[in-house]
């Protein structure tokens, strides 16, 4: 009994000292007044509650400010340079590895690339990234407060696991308890489309929206959910696939087994293979210059460029994916009904020769009431939403009640 009762006080201190935390890193500079104001914890217990956050360092206190009542309150603050984490992003063709400071700012990156040759030492490549960028960094494994992990794939983010990654070959890794073996630093994992919403949700687009939808349209399609500004899982952790939903019930074949899946139609690969299709039919385009010898060179970004310089074909493509990722979006919108669908990933690089159609698809298809109160935006972090999201998993950890671990 006595236990139990300590126990549970010691959980409800830890409690409240995230909160506080959490209070001082989204209202900081602050006094302790006003955070027993906001929390309605007694002064006392935020003093002391404080205190024990002064001697961890992550807050810091700062210049005296005025009060309402002429006396002068000292205000409190993060310190961003406390701690350090890891945030590292592992897509199809590289590995990005950043150390970033508790506001989740880049201070040294790495990126690694990847070929199919590599996929099967895939664990270890993370590892040697991670190495690679805190050797660079010149900063003490004491200093380094966790590592964020954004998997490509279906994840299990409570265990770590990569559950299933087709591209990689991979099933069942454990990718957490790996990574945590070899360098005994706390690690979380999740799937990196989900990882992307969580950066974009605390530092992007999502910080002034509670519900939103982030789209990423890259080698692959996927969908990060964010209600009340959490990450939506699912019951099985596969929220949000949404490359896998049937837009041309005829259409080619996915590697999902289905016909006409959405990513099949508008992701980098069915760019690419598009435009070699059309070329093969004698299309003339002036890709084929840029292909040289071998059209299988050519990738979605040749295409997009083409586009903004004109070429025909490319044009039509660009149009076409756009068009198909506006019956994608407007999907989104009708089912839930967000504030903001958020585009990222490499495909969402080409600009307006994709936002227009896709913008235009999506406001059409999608009913009038949701489609009023959507806004359609590219993602504020760009290419860096993958590391930053990474990043997050761990300050997810450090600043939010729900998620501290007994
Ligand atoms: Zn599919």
């Amino acid at each position: 009994m006595d236990k139990i009762v300590t126990g549970s006080f010691q959980l409800m201190k830890k409690i409240n000292r995230t909160l506080i935390l959490d209070i001082i890193r989204q209202h900081g500079p602050i006094s302790r007044a006003e955070i027993a104001k906001m929390t309605k914890l007694t002064p006392p217990t935020v003093t002391n509650l404080v205190r024990d956050l002064l001697k961890t360092g992550i807050v810091v206190e700062g210049d005296r400010m005025s009060s309402s009542g002429g006396r002068k309150a000292i205000e409190l603050k993060i310190n961003p340079r406390a701690y350090y984490v890891i945030g590292v992003d592992v897509g199809i063709s590289k590995v990005h590895t950043v150390v970033t400071d508790l506001e989740a700012k880049i201070l040294q990156e790495v990126y690694i690339p990847l070929k199919p040759e590599d996929y099967p030492g895939i664990i270890d490549l993370i590892i040697r990234s991670i190495e690679q960028v805190v050797n660079q960094f010149k900063v003490d494994k004491e200093k380094l407060i966790g590592i964020g992990v954004g998997m490509h794939g279906l994840v299990n983010s409570r265990e770590g696991i990569a559950v299933f990654a087709p591209n990689f070959n991979l099933h069942d890794v454990p990718v957490k308890a790996l990574i945590e073996e070899k360098l005994e630093i706390p690690t979380y994992v999740d799937n990196d489309v989900r990882a992307m919403a969580l950066g974009e949700s605390w530092f992007g687009h999502g910080q002034d929206v509670g519900n939103f939808v982030m789209l990423n349209v890259g080698y692959g399609i996927g969908a990060g959910i964010v209600f009340n500004h959490e990450v939506y899982h699912g019951v099985s952790e596969s929220a949000g696939e949404i490359g896998h939903t049937t837009v041309v019930d005829d259409g080619p074949r996915c590697n999902c087994g289905n016909y006409g899946c959405l990513e099949v139609m508008a992701a980098g690969p069915a760019i690419a293979q598009r435009a070699i299709k059309e070329i093969k039919r004698g299309v003339l385009t002036s890709l084929t210059h840029r292909a040289g010898e071998d059209l299988e060179h050519i990738t979605a970004k040749m295409v997009y460029e083409e586009a903004k310089r004109g070429d025909e074909l490319s044009l039509r493509i660009m149009e076409d994916t756009g068009r198909y990722l506006g019956i994608g979006v407007a999907n989104l919108i009708n089912i839930l009904n967000p504030e903001k669908v958020v585009i990222g990933g490499g495909v969402a690089q080409a600009g307006d020769i994709l936002f227009e159609p896709l913008v235009q698809t999506a406001m059409m298809r999608a009913m009038e009431v949701p489609a009023r109160s959507v806004q359609i935006v590219p993602s504020l972090l760009g290419e860096k939403a993958g590391v930053i999201g990474a990043a997050t998993l761990v300050l997810r950890q450090l600043f939010k009640v729900t998620k501290v671990e007994e």
